[in-house]
Parts: C-alpha cells; structure tokens; sequence
C-alpha cells in the first residue's frame, strides 16, 4: 500500500523541516524523511558545532591576546578540548528535541531512513512507499575529497566535528568558508595550524578590502597561509604523523590534514534516474525562480539547487515554497539578492550585496564611488595585539545608492543584519550619512565615512 500525504520533503535540514513546519501550519499534512540525524548539516556538522567552536576559539584569544593589556592575569589558560566537544555535542542533542517537537507541533509524520524515487509521484524508504502531490528535495551536499594519493589520511569537516583531541598541528587545505572558519578556530584553539591555498589568497572572491584584511590579520595573529600550494599527495609517516607534500616540490609535516577544498550535492542516493528531474553540469538540481524543478510537483531548496549555500536561505527558500503552496500565495519566492553573510573568522567578515569589482563590471567604472575605512578597533587599543577593523560602502550612481557593504572586524558578525535590512531597502550614502552614529562603536563607522 501507497501511503499519501498533502506534502513530503526529503532531507530533515534547514531547508526541508522549515518547509514542511511551514506547511502544516497552514493545515497540509506532511512527511519529513531523514535518513541522518534531525536538523541537517547546520545543526550537526555545520553552522552550530561551528559556531560554539568558534566562541571558544574568541575566548582563547581574549585570554591570550587581550587579557594582560587590560591587566588580567589568567594563570592556566588550559583548554580541556574533550569538555568542549561533549558540551557541544549535548547542546546539539538539545536541539534534535526542539526539532522533534516542533515536526510534531506542526502534526508532520517523520520518517527515518532513505528517500529514494520510484517514479515523478512515489518515494520509497526501508521498503514502504508514500506518494504526495507536492514533494520537495532537500537533501542538502557533502564535502569533496581531492583525488590524489593519501587524501584518506585526511578528514573533511564533518571528520572535524568528530575529534576529541585537538591535534598539536593541523594543516588545511581550501580556500572557502570552511577552509578559513576551521582554519581560524584550529589557530584559536591552540593547534599550530597552517593554510593552505592554491592561489594567490583565501576568499579570493570576496571583496578585495576582505581579502586584505584577512591576508593581513592572519598574518598578526593567526594561521600560517600558504599561497600557491597545490597538494601533490599526503604520506602517513611511522610515529603516525602525516606529510603533505605539494606540487611545488616542498613537504609539510602535520597531526592531522583537514580538507576543505568545496562541496558536492546529496543526490546519489535519490535514483533521480527514475523522475525527469534534471540537474546541471555539477549535478545540482534545476530549480526555477520558484523553487520548481522539471518536474510538476517536484521542488528543491537548499544547498542540493546549489545557488547561495547558507541556512537562512535554505529556510526562506522551504518557508515561501509552502507559502505558494498551501497558503494561496500563487507569487511567493526568495529574492536571492543582497543576501548579507558572515564568515566566521577572527575576527569575523560580514558582506552583503556586490564587491566593487562586480559592481564595476555590472554597473561601468564611472558609476562606482568606494568609501573605506581601516582602524584599530577600540577593544585592542590598550592591548599588545592591535586588532585592526576593516570596511567598504559600494556606492553606485549620482544618488550613491549602496550596492554593497563589506567588512572584516570585531563584532561584524551582529553589526550586519541591520545594515542589510538598509540596503535591501535601497538605502543611499545620504541615508547613511543622515543616521546618527552610536559612540563608541565599530559600527559607528559605517555611519560617518567620508
Ligand atoms: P542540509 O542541512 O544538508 O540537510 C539535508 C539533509 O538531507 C541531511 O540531513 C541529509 O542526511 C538528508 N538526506 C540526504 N539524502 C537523503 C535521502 N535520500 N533521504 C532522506 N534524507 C536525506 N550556513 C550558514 O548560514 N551559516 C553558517 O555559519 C554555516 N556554517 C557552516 C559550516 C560548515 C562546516 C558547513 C559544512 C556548512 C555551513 N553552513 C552555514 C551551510 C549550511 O549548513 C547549509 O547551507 C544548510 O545546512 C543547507 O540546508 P539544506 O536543507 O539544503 O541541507
Ligand atoms: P567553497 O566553495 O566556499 O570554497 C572551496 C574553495 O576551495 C574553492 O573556492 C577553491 O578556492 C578551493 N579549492 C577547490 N578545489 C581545491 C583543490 N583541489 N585544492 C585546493 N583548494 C581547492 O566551499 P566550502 O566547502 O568552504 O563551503 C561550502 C559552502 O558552505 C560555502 O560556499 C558557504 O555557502 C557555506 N558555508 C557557509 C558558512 C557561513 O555562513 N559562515 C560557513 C561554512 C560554509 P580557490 O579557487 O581560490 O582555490
């Protein structure tokens, strides 16, 4: 027997629970299928773990690069990383409770196990088949392990959140989001850790204020970088140390190699060979601007559509698909535009809207008038270690329309969401500049650049 419901999403992370939440608010009965752990890759392996690794990596820096400037003297600045990771992981365990109680709130049937399609109408898991008229995939991605020799010996990120000891060294490889977070609460954490890049800096594409201010902070005070690095092979050495060589014919003996070099969709386990839900070159599902794939009655959200790989925008994309669907909002869908991101370094970089050089190939030379700022933060003016703040206004036409804000400093992290609702309003510098500054603040300088 064919079991039915009103809606079914496949993949129990950010996109698919607030999907079908959303869904049966508005009365439709629904299914969750998960084959892993509740929550997806945010809660699990992702943003959360992430997160409290990188408050604790902050607390280290205060005490080691701060404190004395403000004469505290902390005797034993031990890190018990076993403690860190079992309070970490309860806090998650926590959360699988709230996400069960909230499927179960919203009266959403969950499924354990693995989805995969019968047919364009069907799914099947542990056996069973259940049918909807509307069926989202959300089944997220995975990281990619480089094909050279000795890659096993390294972990990705997911084998990150599964240590119990930080190593004595660790070398990462990458140039993305995750390469410098976990480069950056490694470094924190007291790991001598060294990044590796195959160009020319890490987050190349990022603006070129972040660019510098990352290549120069970590120079100060955090991970060695390695630029031009291509990994060639990693060997396992007797003592169980591990040697990454690279194509440049240098070595680098490590504890422990993380790579971080991308991500890959979840799709393998779907059979989507038996619907006609076609994907692109990378194997990302097509998704219109409304979520809907090539098949009537089959959506995708989330990192498996491959547009901009962040949480909320998992969860606004799930949210207006079943506002379309189920709240007789027949025009509901995400804006991917002027989306604001934060990656979590140290201290953190916030961007939202174009980098000068999109807007300059977008908009022309002439449109294009930049304001920048760089100046020790206030929290390190007293310190040994001077923490510098770094920022951008993209500023496009005669009205200075604000196209873009760019910054890497402290406290940047909870400084943005405010400015990308400005933006996202189509605020101008005027705007800017008529919006009385908070004293004494980062923020502040957003507000008074000239
Ligand atoms: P996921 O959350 O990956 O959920 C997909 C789920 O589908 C998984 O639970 C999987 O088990 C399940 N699944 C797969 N196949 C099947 C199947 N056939 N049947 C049933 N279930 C299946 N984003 C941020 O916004 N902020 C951050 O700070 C941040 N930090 C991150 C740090 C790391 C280390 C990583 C890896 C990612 C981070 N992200 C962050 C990105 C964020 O985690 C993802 O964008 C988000 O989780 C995507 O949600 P999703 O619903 O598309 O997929
Ligand atoms: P990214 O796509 O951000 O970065 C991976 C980078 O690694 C590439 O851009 C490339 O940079 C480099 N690279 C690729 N292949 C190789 C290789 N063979 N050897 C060495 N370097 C290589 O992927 P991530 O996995 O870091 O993150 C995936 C996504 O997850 C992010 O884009 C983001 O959307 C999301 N995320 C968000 C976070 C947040 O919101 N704070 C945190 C973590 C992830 P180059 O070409 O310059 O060498």
């Amino acid at each position: 027997m064919v079991k039915q419901y009103d809606y079914i999403a496949i993949g129990g992370g950010s996109g698919g629970i607030a999907s079908i939440n959303r869904a049966g608010m508005h009365g439709a009965k629904g299914a969750l299928i998960e084959g892993n752990a509740i929550g997806g890759t945010c809660v699990n392996v992702g943003c959360v773990p992430k997160k409290i690794m990188w408050h604790g990596a902050q607390m280290m820096d205060e005490m080691n690069l701060y404190a004395s400037g403000y004469g505290i003297d902390i005797p034993s600045k031990n890190l018990n990383f076993a403690k860190l990771v079992e309070n970490r992981e309860t806090f998650i365990e926590r959360l699988h409770g709230s996400y069960q109680n909230g499927l179960a709130s919203n009266e959403v049937d969950l499924i354990h196990g693995y989805a995969k399609f019968v047919d364009n109408k069907t799914v099947e898991v542990n056996g069973e088949q259940y049918t909807a008229d509307h069926i989202l995939i959300a089944t997220g991605g995975k990281p990619v392990f480089p094909d050279i020799p000795g890659a096993e010996y390294g972990l990705d990120s997911d084998g990150f959140f599964e240590m119990t000891e930080l190593p004595k060294r660790t070398a990462v490889v990458g140039a993305g989001y995750i390469a410098v977070e976990l480069a950056g609460v490694l470094h924190g954490l007291g790991s001598d850790t060294h990044l590796f890049v195959r160009q020319h800096a890490p987050l190349r594409n990022f603006d070129s204020i972040i660019v510098e201010g990352l290549v120069e902070t970590m120079e100060r005070e955090g991970a060695t970088l390695h630029t031009y690095a291509v990994p060639e092979k990693v060997e396992k050495n007797e003592d169980g140390s591990l040697t990454l060589y690279l194509k440049d014919g240098t070595a680098h003996e490590t504890d422990a190699v993380i790579w971080a070099i991308g991500r890959e969709p979840n799709t393998d386990s779907l059979n989507l060979a038996a619907t006609d839900v076609a994907v692109n070159d990378g194997g990302y599902i097509k998704v219109d601007e409304f979520q809907n794939t090539s098949v009537k009655g089959i959506y995708a959200v989330g990192d498996v559509t491959g547009h901009i790989e962040l949480t909320p925008v998992a969860i606004a994309a799930g949210r207006r698909l079943s506002e379309r669907l189920f709240n007789n909002k027949p025009m509901e869908h995400l804006d991917y535009n002027n989306v604001p991101t934060v990656v979590f370094t140290h201290p953190p970089i916030g961007t939202v809207g174009m980098t000068e050089e999109q807007a300059v190939d977008v908009y022309g030379k002439a449109q294009i008038k930049t304001y920048e700022t760089r100046f020790t933060a206030m929290h390190s003016s007293i310190t040994e270690n001077r923490q510098k703040t770094y920022m951008k206004l993209v500023c496009c036409g005669p009205e200075e329309k604000v196209v873009g804000l760019h910054g890497m400093g402290s406290g940047m992290d909870e400084m943005l969401q405010g400015f990308a609702v400005a933006i996202k309003m189509g605020a101008t510098k005027a705007d800017f500049d008529d919006t009385v500054a908070i004293h004494p603040t980062g923020a502040e300088e957003f507000v008074t650049m000239r």
